[in-house]
């Protein structure tokens, strides 16, 4: 999954915002390393009757500004250094969305994709049982994240509320309405992103109805991202991809069309009435936009240089390597950092928590309205500071949430 380590690329973020924020050594050491891990072994029945071993994860990065919250990914290539580096970066997004969360991060080895709903279920619950002790309401709160959904959500919350004796709906966000979930959640991540790119567009003189863009990853993410850009935005989705493949069309995809076939097929490659092309090709067409919303490192110094988007809104976590990130700043092509743009999951995930701590349900248009609010601000925030001191958008964003988190570090008494 993972070429480059994300965590070292986390890390070297982190050097550069240091030196304008004067950290002390040993506060940038406490900040470059997870609070607490915990590596579980899951034995797990299989259909055949075997049992197969998985391997788990949880991070918990730092939870100075509250308890810790992050996703969970089943993934065949999960590493831990790429959950310490996920976990890393929700630290820095909550504390730069303003939300009263540290940062954590869960993954599993496995390929959901070989497995059957039974395995899938019998992992989840196992998964739970094994971390139960260190997650809870107020201390860390799980999500969905790749290849997880909603449905795993609720095996979680459900077996979590079985060992402690009590429906426990706010140990876990991302769940269906009908069982605590929030509105909107689904696709919050999508609809913060384009609430960023829509100040980002109208700040570069860029108009969006009609605006071509390119979207890597059809999952939640990106097949929301392509429905959005569309319906509210006026913009011309022109190519997407999923893990088999990708597919282009100058006129424009029909995205409701798209998501028919690929509930159908499982792929979006050999859609009609489009050409198919590699996941590679896609990066590099001449678009406005470019949404990687797939997995981490997927731009790097091998194809910077024929990225010809305008805007390379980073919808997953960590899509560009530190060394494609000084070459695209380089070239004059904004980079949007993901924990500042991809922030409305979390965003909503705490609104989802606030409400089921309530036990109350806001209609969609006030999670809209709320969360249109906090990303606008966040963004604001950090292109004020970019251009004051001329730095990329990403340095601004780190030295925003790495004050907020050494500060209220201080406050505490740790450093
Ligand atoms: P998902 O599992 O729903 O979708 C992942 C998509 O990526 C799938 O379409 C898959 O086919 C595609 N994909 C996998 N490998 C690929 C490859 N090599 N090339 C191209 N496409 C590939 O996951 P998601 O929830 O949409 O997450 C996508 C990204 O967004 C991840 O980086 C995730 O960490 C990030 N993110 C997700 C959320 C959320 O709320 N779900 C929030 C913040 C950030």
């Amino acid at each position: 999954m993972n070429n480059q380590n994300l965590f070292e690329m986390v890390k070297q973020h982190l050097c550069s915002c240091s030196t304008d924020l004067t950290l002390s050594p040993n506060v940038e050491a406490i900040l470059k390393m997870p609070m607490r891990e915990l590596h579980v072994s899951l034995p797990i029945r299989m259909d055949d009757g075997s049992i197969r071993a998985f391997q788990g994860f949880r991070v918990q990065y730092n939870d100075a500004l509250g308890p810790t919250k992050g996703g969970i990914r089943y993934h065949p290539q999960e590493t831990i250094d790429t959950i310490r580096g996920l976990a890393s970066l929700m630290t820095w997004k909550c504390a730069l969305h303003k939300l009263p969360l540290g940062g954590a991060k869960g993954g599993v080895i496995c390929n959901p994709k070989e497995m059957s709903t039974g395995e899938l279920e019998r992992l989840s619950r196992a998964y739970i049982q094994s971390i139960y002790h260190i997650i809870g309401p107020d201390r860390d709160i799980p999500a969905p994240d790749v290849y997880t959904d909603a449905r795993t959500m609720v095996w979680m919350m459900d077996e979590y509320s079985k060992m402690i004796q009590k429906t426990t709906f706010g140990v876990i966000t991302g769940k269906p309405v009908s069982l605590g979930g929030s509105e909107g959640r689904l696709d919050a991540t999508a609809m913060g992103g384009w609430f960023i790119l829509r100040e980002a567009a109208s700040d570069n003189s860029l108009g969006l109805s009609g605006a071509r863009v390119a979207i890597q990853g059809f999952g939640n993410v990106g097949s929301h991202a392509a429905r959005i850009g569309k319906e509210l935005f006026g913009c011309k989705s022109v190519a997407v991809s999923d893990s088999q493949g990708g597919i282009v069309s100058d006129q424009g995809l029909n995205i409701t069309e798209l998501l028919a076939y690929k509930e159908k097929t499982g792929t979006v490659k050999d859609f009609p009435r489009a050409r198919n092309i590699s996941n590679r090709d896609l990066l590099e067409l001449d678009v406005d936009i470019l949404i990687p919303a797939a997995l981490e490192n997927v731009i790097t110094l091998a194809n910077a240089d024929q990225v010809k988007a305008k805007i390379v809104a980073e919808f997953a976590n960590g899509p560009v390597d530190n060394e494609a990130d000084a070459l695209l700043y380089k070239h004059n092509i904004l980079v949007i950092p993901d924990f500042l743009c991809n922030g409305g999951g979390v965003i909503v995930s705490y609104f989802e928590m606030v409400q089921n701590a309530n036990l109350d349900h806001w209609e969609e248009r006030e999670v809209y309205r709320r969360l249109e609010e906090k990303m606008v601000d966040a963004y604001r925030t950090v292109k004020d500071l970019a251009s004051r001191n001329n730095v990329p958008m990403r340095q601004a964003a780190y030295s925003i949430a790495v004050e907020r988190v050494v500060q209220a570090m201080r406050l505490r008494g740790w450093v």
